[in-house]
């Protein structure tokens, strides 16, 4: 792999959770390969510094820096919606195979269960999954997937 292509994390100093500088939320470090692979357009000669997510719904920045001088990106900024800030659909879960919340209700709703958590499963058990460079949290899904269908069934 060429040199120009390689991104070295300077996380060494950085702490693993630090508040968002517009609402305080406490937000948890995020990969630099997330950050580049999902903002739309980098700006050139960015820092190398630890990046944090954060996924406060009220608050506009996706991605702050440990380096306050480095640049925030927005909501905008980025390729995907991010789910855990969007109220209004389509709201991604799973960005690797396209689950949005409204397919795991749809599902619970015909069917009274969801198998998209397993979906998943199989689909990440054969090595078929991108999370580190498809969900803005750079982190599996599997957990908020889990999370929503839970949440749905006891709403029943
Ligand atoms: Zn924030």
């Amino acid at each position: 792999m060429s040199d120009c292509c390689s991104v070295n994390e300077e996380s060494g100093t950085a702490p693993a959770v630090m508040d968002c500088p517009v609402n305080g939320r406490r937000s948890k470090r995020v990969g630099m390969l997330t950050v580049t692979s999902l903002v739309r357009k980098l700006p050139l000669g960015m820092a190398k510094t630890q990046y944090y997510l954060c996924d406060a719904p009220d608050c506009d920045v996706v991605y702050f820096a440990f380096d306050a001088e480095a640049p925030r990106f927005r909501r905008e900024d980025l390729v995907v919606r991010v789910g855990a800030k969007e109220t209004a659909d389509p709201i991604p879960m799973c960005y690797c195979f396209g689950f949005t919340r409204q397919n795991i209700w749809d599902e619970i709703g015909g069917t009274g269960k969801s198998t998209v958590a397993e979906r998943i499963v199989e689909e990440v058990d054969a090595d078929r999954c991108a999370c580190e460079v498809k969900n803005p949290s750079g982190k599996c899904c599997l957990g908020d997937v889990t999370r929503a269908a839970r949440d749905r069934l006891a709403q029943k």
